[in-house]
């Protein structure tokens, strides 16, 4: 076997399978065996797209590979670049073999964001590879490509944490505005509000799963920050959360009031939402959690408050944003008194 690696995985996967998986790897070129997807396995070993998501996951737990995200031109699915996060698609992008320019806004990001892997041998990825399925339109849009985002998600290829992985110059200019949050100047009450509040749907909008705006209204009220959680990526914490949720933002010098919360789970009820999250500048005092946690027996709400040192914080450790919301939600619900990060339970 020429990548004995791949013995490790031979409790899983019979022998037969693997040597033609060998086999394949071993025929590849050395930029080839940086794009490796979930489809052009399928083909090559005349299995299913299921089986070889699974071998390919199995693959990246093993260290032998690892995966990476790609964006896609949305009309002839050719790939435009690698990225890290949403956070890197820019407002226009151009796909060179249309010719085109594309508006940010024609992502799909369940779809034009797929998934590849490479055999892990230290070398630079060379943009502009064809992909596989060149025979993709805007028709087939509806079924699941194998190689999507989202295929990747149904099939335990990718795992919650990796919805968020933005680049490290983008978590810099991240921190950097976190840090001026106490020092800066704000001339009015107004500017004071947006600087947090665009902060944090700047932060939400690195994860692939979420998408963020400051700007909501309803009839009754105008919210900080609206999060729609992307349709279809479900299970785990994502199902617990729901499809949106709000998110209220207090650039105040003082400690918040607990009126606040009060304030923020009514309009979640009235609004259909079961999420919401809190951020405040100063930190929330502890009666929060406990009246956080009574929201949740009695309402099935459930409110995570955030403190702006915690930003700053989880930044500067780069640490996980979607594994810190999901330690927050479970705090709320047990009404924890342990630290589940320090327990090495969440990394975030
Ligand atoms: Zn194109």
């Amino acid at each position: 076997m020429f990548y004995s690696q791949l013995l490790m995985l031979k409790d899983a996967f019979p022998e037969e399978f693997l040597d033609r998986a060998d086999q394949y790897f071993e025929s590849l070129s050395s930029e080839a065996r940086k794009n490796i997807s979930i489809s052009r396995m399928a083909v090559h070993l005349n299995c299913s797209y299921e089986k070889s998501a699974d071998f390919l996951a199995a693959c990246v737990k093993t260290g032998f590979l690892k995966k990476y995200f790609v964006l896609c031109c949305p009309e002839c699915g050719h790939i435009i670049k690698k990225i890290a996060s949403v956070g890197d698609i820019k407002n226009i992008e151009y796909c060179v073999r249309c010719d085109e320019e594309v508006s940010k806004d024609d992502f799909d990001r369940t779809q034009d964001i797929e998934v590849r892997f490479e055999i892990v041998e230290n070398a630079p990825f060379v943009e502009g590879q064809h992909r596989f399925d060149l025979s993709r339109s805007r028709e087939s849009a509806d079924a699941v490509r194998p190689d999507s985002l989202q295929y990747a998600w149904d099939h335990g290829v990718v795992e919650l944490e990796d919805f968020y992985a933005p680049a490290t110059d983008c978590v810099d200019e991240l921190l950097e505005r976190a840090n001026t949050i106490d020092s800066r100047h704000y001339d009015t009450n107004t500017e004071r509000g947006k600087f947090l509040e665009q902060l944090m749907v700047d932060i939400f909008n690195q994860c692939t799963c979420f998408s963020a705006t400051g700007d909501f209204r309803t009839e009754l009220n105008q919210i900080d920050g609206f999060v729609a959680v992307k349709r279809c990526f479900k299970g785990s914490f994502l199902d617990e959360i729901g499809s949106y949720f709000y998110m209220e933002c207090k650039n105040e010098n003082g400690t918040p009031q607990n009126g606040y919360i009060s304030k923020l789970s009514e309009i979640m009820s009235r609004n259909g939402c079961s999420f919401g999250v809190f951020v405040s500048k100063k930190p929330t005092p502890d009666t929060f959690q406990q009246i956080c946690h009574e929201l949740f027996l009695w309402h099935k709400q459930v409110i995570i408050c955030i403190a702006t040192q915690e930003i700053v914080e989880l930044l500067s450790n780069n640490d996980n944003f979607i594994g810190f919301l999901q330690r927050k939600y479970i705090e709320v619900c047990t009404n924890a008194t342990s630290n589940l990060r320090d327990l090495h339970v969440l990394g975030g």
